[in-house]
Order: C-alpha cells, then structure tokens, then sequence
C-alpha cells in the first residue's frame, strides 16, 4: 500500500462537504476532496440558515459574503389551504451571537462563498470535481483501511486510481 495520501478525505462537496473542508483545512489537516459532479450544484434546495450557522461561517470567513446575499427573516409562518396560521415562528431578534437569529439564502451563494474560501485559501489539498469515490455502493465500514478508489463515475469510464488516506468523511 502507498504511504498516506491525506490526513481526510472528504467524500461530496455539498455545503457540508465545503463547510467540512473549510473548517478542517484552517485546522491544519491534508484535505483530500472529491465530488462526482463536474461543477457546484447550481439549484437552491436548502433555503434558511440560523445565528448558529453564521457563527460557524464566520469562523471561515465567508459570513459578511454569505450576509450580504441573505435576506434577513423575520416571521416563518405554516398556514393551511383557508389562509390559517397553523405554526408560527417569531424570528424578529438578533440571535445571541450578535447575527440576526434567521435568514433566507440562496443555496448556490452560500456554496459559492464556501467553495471560494476552500479555494482562495487552498483548504483542500485537492478539489477534485467529477471523481466519485467508488462505488455508490461504499459505505462507512469500508473506510476504516483505508484505501479509497478514486475515478469518475463508473458510467463515464473506468480512470480509476487509489487513494489512502487516515480518516474519510462522507456526506451523503
Ligand atoms: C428538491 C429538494 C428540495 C430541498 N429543499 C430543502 C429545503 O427547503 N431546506 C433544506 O434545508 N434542505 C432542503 N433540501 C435538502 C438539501 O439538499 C440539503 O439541505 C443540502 O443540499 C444538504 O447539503 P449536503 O452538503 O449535506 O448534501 P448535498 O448538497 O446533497 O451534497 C452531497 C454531495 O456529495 C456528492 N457525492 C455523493 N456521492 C458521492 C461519491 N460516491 N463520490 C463523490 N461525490 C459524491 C454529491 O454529488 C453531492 O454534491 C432539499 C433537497 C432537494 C432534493
């Protein structure tokens, strides 16, 4: 087996992934990143963050950038078909931590401001877009080796390489 490629390798590069990478690149880890996708998802699916999450991309440094494309909520209402307020979330306050307690984002800005942080800084050691760790099938118990195998996704071909690394995150 070859010596250690990195500290970890982070398996997807979603927010989490991005927030992973970042955090445990300040830290000072080798970070390995592979993501099977060519490019950042660019749909929003996650819609609101909290004071807590700012905190954490405040320690990152993004939060002023991920701020300043969030709207800032104020009341998060469920009401049913007749217009009834069935749940009803008052988040007109700053948060503790001196952020507003809620915003509504933009997913592809947040990921934007993470994966720009990840880059700018070279938190990982190798954001390696279109490599999916194989196979779809891998899970957590085969990590503890750990000797990954690398390449795009199989339906894409068949460049696959090893990869060994200490420890392995995945996010999905
Ligand atoms: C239609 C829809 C609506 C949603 N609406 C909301 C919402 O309103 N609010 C909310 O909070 N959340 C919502 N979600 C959930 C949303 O997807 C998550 O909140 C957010 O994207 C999760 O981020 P993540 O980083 O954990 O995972 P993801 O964004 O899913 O990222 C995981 C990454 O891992 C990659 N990956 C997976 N397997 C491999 C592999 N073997 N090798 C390499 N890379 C791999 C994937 O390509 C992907 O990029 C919605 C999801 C969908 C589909």
């Amino acid at each position: 087996m070859r010596g250690t490629d990195f500290d970890v390798v982070q398996i997807g590069y979603g927010p989490v992934g991005q927030t992973f990478a970042a955090l445990a690149g300040k830290s000072g880890c080798k970070i390995g990143v592979y993501e099977r996708y060519p490019a950042l998802y660019g749909l929003p699916r996650a819609g609101h963050i909290d004071h807590e999450i700012m905190r954490i991309l405040q320690s990152i440094g993004c939060a002023t950038t991920v701020e300043r494309d969030a709207l800032r909520s104020n009341k998060y209402e469920w009401r049913n078909n007749a217009g009834q307020v069935l749940l009803d979330f008052e988040w007109n306050a700053d948060g503790i931590s001196g952020w507003a307690s809620d915003y509504l984002i933009f997913q592809p800005d947040l990921e934007s401001a993470l994966d720009g942080i990840v880059r700018a800084e070279k938190l990982g050691q190798h954001v390696a877009p279109n490599k999916a760790v194989c196979g779809d099938e891998c899970c957590l118990t085969q990590f503890c080796g750990v000797p990954l195998v690398v390449g795009r996704p199989a339906r894409y071909g068949h460049d696959q390489t090893p990869c060994c690394c200490r420890d392995a995150v995945r996010e999905y």
